[in-house]
């Protein structure tokens, strides 16, 4: 294998920090990359002074790889910190949730009344038995009661397991098992394209596989009857599930009735917080651990720094709490700013595919957070929807989830934010909490494409293949070594940082073989990496999936983005397939713009022409959509699978089963 991952497209175009953004004190200096290079563990105690804490640490970071505590010995409660210091401040009447629900029902909660509601639901757990130390999944649509209910276990102690309303009985199942929850938080159903997600009967399928932890289930009423209606729309048809007597209890029946005080649990700073399955876009999801204090600052500094949060920001992010995004930047982090969030039940193209920006001008929403593939949806849905809306509220634009091709950030940042807004990229993961690598809008260049700097405390390097450092970003800074640069290779990160995942639940040895053992004493996040002159961080896709091709070790995101260069296409998959010859060839599957036609061999010639022959794909398949994962990532292994006509790994986390089947059927049939 050849030594280091080759950088083959180059993005010139650059876009200055943006003035308005820096009055921040401490964002005016840039310095602040340095200072916290010369001392992290400093950085992010001045960070933990901001949380209010009922005992302080008495040591900041112990690590024992893979073994990280931070603040050891404080004692502290997440839920105090997200909603009774606001509460009980000045922030009282203040905003802390705007929700919208598919049908357009709206509901605007204040931090006082937060507070309240999430007294009630913590007494309501307690009442079903919960107690510090156990394990609650919750599995429920988007609606202001599911951020409750995590604040509520957060609040008495209980970690939250929150799984994707999307997934199966099997996939409830085996996560509740996995996580021996004791309850189970649901609805009658959620909204979703104008249908209703019958989540309680998946519950009562899931129990019916064999849930042996499981003692109560609570049911909240989200969609009612079918018939009965909310908004205009009437609810169809649905399976609603059966109440069976002493194991399920109506919401309604329970949590109204209860006190509005319920006391904060005393958690120790290492106290578990949550479990959370990741994406499972490379394999089997691994249910990630998250602690209190450490993962807390984490989620606060991020919050603040990349989205240059201020008082009055209205802040909109698209995720479903479900995934981290929505566990750090809708609920823990934003709200333990103080700020004003935006949930949002539904489908973007219900009832139009102007749904998101219809949201932003009916909140004024101000900073706008979503995914990659949501952003290649727009841009294949086309530009009259965001047009027709009034989006000039918004003055920040974020993305997370998968390397954006340059051509859909140019997009976001044309179209969505009227080249008015910085875009910040923010390449961070399940396991790492918050975010690692990311613009700070008011001092980073941005640059299409690149997720430009590590966060201050965080040492991102670039390993090679045989596991030396090729660079060592925090040294550099500390003015101890020099690099000669571009340098591509794989990502790692050296020392740890608060939010880092404290391990995968009841899994140690996969812990330490998947993120300690690739490169020891170092974590390894999967991800290959390069840097640019300018040191910025360019994220190439995952690890397994770079290409061998002729002795060159080449990026799926490179061709990718190359390929979405063309003005036909609008999203791309990469993947190398064995070749006898070359080692492996290149194979892409390429969906095209609505209404846009483009041949096989001026795709190839474009990819030449853009990177250079050596990338040029052997093959290109055009296809109608390409199989996600149901946070919405591409999943290249399962397109390898087809490439090489193996059978399929696992599925379970696929978003539409049908997708990758019928592609392997096409896939074949071109063959012959
Ligand atoms: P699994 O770990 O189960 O295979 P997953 O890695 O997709 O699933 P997540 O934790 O949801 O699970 O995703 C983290 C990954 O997403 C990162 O490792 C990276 O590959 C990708 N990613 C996230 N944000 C960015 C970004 N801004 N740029 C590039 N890649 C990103
Ligand atoms: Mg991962």
């Amino acid at each position: 294998m050849s030594d280091t991952l080759e950088t083959l497209l180059s993005e010139n175009r650059s876009f200055p920090p943006a003035a308005a953004f820096r009055d921040l004190s401490v964002m005016n200096n840039p310095e602040v990359y340095a200072d916290a290079a010369k001392d992290p563990e400093a950085f992010w105690e001045n960070w933990a002074k901001t949380l209010d804490w009922i005992e302080p640490w008495t040591k900041v970071c112990e690590f024992e790889s893979p073994n990280a505590k931070w603040f050891v010995g404080g004692k502290l409660n997440v839920t105090h910190n997200c909603v009774d210091r606001h509460a009980d401040g000045a922030r009282a009447n203040k905003t802390a949730i705007i929700w919208e629900g598919e049908p357009g029902d709206t509901r605007r909660i204040s931090y006082a009344q937060l507070k309240e509601e999430v007294c009630r639901v913590a007494n309501a757990l307690k009442s079903l038995g919960v107690t510090k130390g156990d394990r609650v999944c919750i599995y429920m649509p988007m609606v202001p009661e599911l951020a409750m209910t995590m604040l509520a276990c957060a609040r008495i102690g209980a970690a939250h397991s929150v799984v994707f309303g999307g997934f199966s009985a099997d996939s409830l199942q085996e996560r509740t098992n996995d996580a021996s929850a004791k309850v189970i938080v649901t609805a009658d159903g959620g909204w979703r394209r104008g249908n209703i997600v019958p989540l309680k009967k998946t519950v009562d399928d899931a129990l019916k596989l064999g849930c042996p932890s499981v003692e109560k289930v609570l049911v909240l009423e989200r969609a009612g009857e079918p018939g009965t209606g909310v908004n205009g729309m009437t609810v169809r048809n649905y399976e609603r599930g059966e109440m069976v007597e002493g194991r399920d209890i109506w919401w309604n029946d329970l949590v109204p009735h209860q006190p509005s005080d319920c006391p904060c649990e005393v958690m120790d700073s290492e106290d578990l917080l949550y479990i959370l399955y990741t994406s499972g876009s490379t394999g089997k999801p691994k249910g990630i651990v998250h602690t209190s204090g450490g993962y807390l600052t984490g989620v606060t500094a991020t919050t603040k720094w990349v989205f240059d949060l201020k008082e009055n920001d209205i802040f909109f992010c698209t995720a479903d709490c479900g995934w981290v995004t929505g566990h750090s930047y809708i609920v823990y982090g934003p709200l333990s700013n103080g700020a004003t969030v935006v949930m949002y039940e539904g489908a973007p193209d219900t009832p139009d595919k102007d749904r998101f920006w219809r949201i932003i001008e009916r909140h004024k929403a101000t900073i706008l957070y979503t995914a990659p593939t949501a952003i290649r949806a727009f841009m294949k849905w086309g530009d009259e929807y965001p047009n027709r809306c009034d989006l000039a509220s918004l003055r920040l634009l974020g993305t997370v989830g998968e390397p954006i091709n340059p051509e859909a950030w140019i997009w976001y940042h044309e179209v969505i934010g009227g080249r008015m807004c910085p875009i910040v990229d923010t390449w961070w993961q399940t396991e790492t909490g918050a975010i690692m690598i990311s613009p700070l809008p008011g001092i980073t260049a941005t640059k299409p494409g690149s997720a430009t700097m590590p966060f201050p405390g965080i040492n991102a390097i670039i390993m090679n293949e045989a596991g030396e450092v090729v660079y060592d970003r925090s040294a550099e800074l500390r003015g101890e070594a020099t690099y000669e640069k571009p340098v591509g290779g794989i990502l790692a990160i050296s020392g740890v940082w608060p939010s880092i995942t404290r391990g995968i639940w009841g899994d140690p040895k996969r812990f330490q073989d998947v993120y300690w053992s690739r490169f020891p004493g170092y974590y390894f996040p999967g991800d290959g990496a390069k840097v640019d002159e300018d040191g910025c961080f360019w994220l190439l896709g995952r690890v397994d999936d770079i290409m061998l091709v002729a002795g060159h070790n080449i990026s799926t995101m490179e061709v990718e983005s190359a390929l979405v260069d063309h003005h036909s296409v609008a999203e791309a998959a990469v993947i190398g397939r064995h070749h006898d010859l070359k080692g492996q060839a290149i194979a892409a599957f390429v969906i095209l713009r609505s209404g846009m036609d483009a041949s096989v061999e001026e795709l190839k010639a474009h990819v030449a022409m853009k990177i250079g022959a050596i990338a040029r794909p052997d093959d290109i398949f055009i296809c109608a959509e390409l199989p996600k994962t149901r946070s919405g990532k591409i999943m290249r292994r399962l397109l390898r699978d087809v490439a090489e006509g193996r059978a399929l790994g696992d599925t379970t986390t696929l978003a539409d089963p049908t997708v990758v089947a019928s592609l392997k059927d096409q896939y074949e049939s071109s063959e012959s």
